[in-house]
């Protein structure tokens, strides 16, 4: 049966642990789309094209694809979870995130993922429940206080991404007024704040959301 979860937020919001262990509980699959933006975002920076310029963005993209697979991310079928996690990605990702057809592009191939898994799965961004999946079975907006979002990701270092809380703070600057997809809530997502939640009550939460519905 079709579930679709939309668990959007800024960086640092406990989206991907919450969104992976959802996904478990529900039986799901589980896509971070922020993942495709980061692999198109070292394709990018790979061919040595400028993340400010749309025309040369798409140039390098063109022809590349983008799959993640067992929670690995694929880039023309080379594994470079960890690479999109670099200082370098996170520093253009917002940049080249920006352009609205690479949006589109990457919408498209992040529904036919969506829809390759069955419609069923939990999906953790940005846009999901505003633009990706309007008509989503829930739609969560998670948000915490920008000093436990900044210090939750530098006990990330050496991990996933790490990013003091000016970076982090550009990042969610350029993420939420930029014209195409801006972060923010769905008028229909419930908005949790996780500033002093553990992530096993924030699922526990959702899963509650989801037999009410
Ligand atoms: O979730 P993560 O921090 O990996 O996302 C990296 C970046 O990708 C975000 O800062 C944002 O610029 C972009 N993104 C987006 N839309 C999404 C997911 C991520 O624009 N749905």
């Amino acid at each position: 049966m079709r579930l679709i979860v939309a668990v959007d937020g800024p960086g640092g919001a406990g989206k991907s642990t919450v969104s992976r262990l959802l996904a478990r509980r529900l039986g799901a699959a589980h896509l971070d789309t922020g993942a495709f933006y980061r692999a198109a975002t070292l394709a990018v920076l790979e061919a040595g094209a400028d993340p400010e310029d749309e025309a040369s963005v798409l140039e390098a993209i063109d022809g590349r694809t983008i799959d993640q697979v067992d929670g690995r991310t694929l880039l023309d079928g080379r594994d470079v979870s960890k690479e999109i996690r670099s200082e370098e990605v996170t520093g253009a990702v917002s940049t080249v995130s920006a352009h609205p057809e690479l949006r589109r592009r990457l919408v498209e191939a992040q529904r036919q993922w969506v829809r390759r898994a069955g419609d069923r799965a939990v999906v953790e961004g940005r846009d999901i429940g505003t633009v990706v999946f309007p008509d989503a079975d829930l739609k969560v907006f998670l948000d915490a206080d920008p000093a436990v979002r900044a210090a939750r990701r530098s006990g990330e270092i050496g991990s996933a991404v790490s990013e003091g809380k000016a970076a982090l703070d550009r990042r969610d600057r350029l993420d939420s007024t930029r014209p195409t997809s801006p972060l923010r809530p769905a008028p229909d997502a419930v908005v949790i704040d996780t500033t002093h939640l553990g992530i096993d009550e924030v699922v526990d939460h959702i899963t509650g959301l989801l037999t009410q519905a």
